[in-house]
């Protein structure tokens, strides 16, 4: 089977074409955050068309919030103009064959537990630290999507309660204290530099390992995976995080704490649309 996967992501948008579990073409690319939509849509034409490459099934995975049963983009957190945008219907039919659409977090969760280092754990905590932070659940090697298709939004918990303004109306919120765009913005150096102050990274962990802390009490999941830019700090977080992370949980549990860096790099997501599209 041949499965074209599409990652439309508020920094950078992916498209790939897999041959039953082989991936053999890839093109990336950044996105235009003014452009909106349509132009998204002729950035991908202009790729596929140029591959000789006919799938049988579509996969895609967009970065903002999806109702999964109508396939509808509910709103995009960071660019405007996506809500109702009818992308599955013009995928199919720039494509010609069926696409599936979920949340970008929920197939980086997928993609982890199917091909990456999400193997041989059961259930999953998946959590995307990047320019936002997303997150996805698998249960019993699927996704868990919850009633309205919400589960798994851990970036609007608050882990600071009197903290700064968050986008969404509330304060302190996970995104808000940890990911990059707000690093950047709060610090004026992008995270990967700050994380190089081993000082700065005991500060940060702390809010970091609050969110992962909340996922340890409610899920119990097998392994935390974490993917997106930041979890390429390597050693420099995860040392420090599992550490503050042993230091937050309630001393009485004996949940695991399994919490390791995605195995996909950057390609998490693209794994997990062609896995959805398959099913
Ligand atoms: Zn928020």
């Amino acid at each position: 089977m041949r499965t074209l996967a599409i990652d439309i992501g508020g920094t950078k948008f992916s498209v790939a074409g897999f041959e039953d579990d082989r991936l053999v073409v890839r093109h990336s690319a950044a996105t235009d955050r003014d452009a909106g939509p349509e132009w998204m849509c002729s950035q991908i034409e202009s790729v596929f068309s140029s591959w000789r490459f006919k799938p049988d099934r579509c996969g895609i995975g967009f970065g903002g919030p999806v109702d999964f049963p109508t396939q509808a983009v509910t709103l995009s957190t960071h660019v405007d103009g996506w809500a109702g945008f009818p992308l599955v219907e013009r995928i199919e039919r720039l494509t010609g064959v069926r696409a599936v659409m979920d949340n970008d977090a929920n197939l980086g969760a997928l993609g982890e537990a199917r091909y990456g280092a999400g193997i041989g754990a059961e259930s999953l905590f998946y959590m995307t630290l990047s320019t936002g932070i997303g997150g996805g659940i698998i249960v019993n090697g699927n996704v868990y999507r919850g009633a309205d298709s919400y589960a798994g939004e851990i970036g609007h918990l608050n882990v600071e309660p009197d903290g700064p303004d968050c986008l969404c109306g509330s304060r302190g919120c996970y995104e808000r204290m940890c990911c990059g765009l707000w690093l950047e913005r709060d610090y004026g150096k992008p995270a990967m530099d700050l994380l190089a102050d081993p000082g700065f990274a005991e500060k940060y962990v702390v809010y970091l390992a609050r969110g992962l802390k909340a996922a340890l009490m409610l899920l119990n999941p097998g392994r935390i995976v974490i993917g997106g830019g930041i979890s390429k700090a390597g050693d420099a977080l995860f040392v420090p995080l599992r550490a503050e992370l042993g230091r937050q949980m309630t001393a009485w549990s004996r949940a695991r704490r399994d919490v390791v860096p995605a195995a996909l790099g950057d390609d998490s997501v693209l794994w997990g649309a062609a896995a959805l599209a398959r099913m």
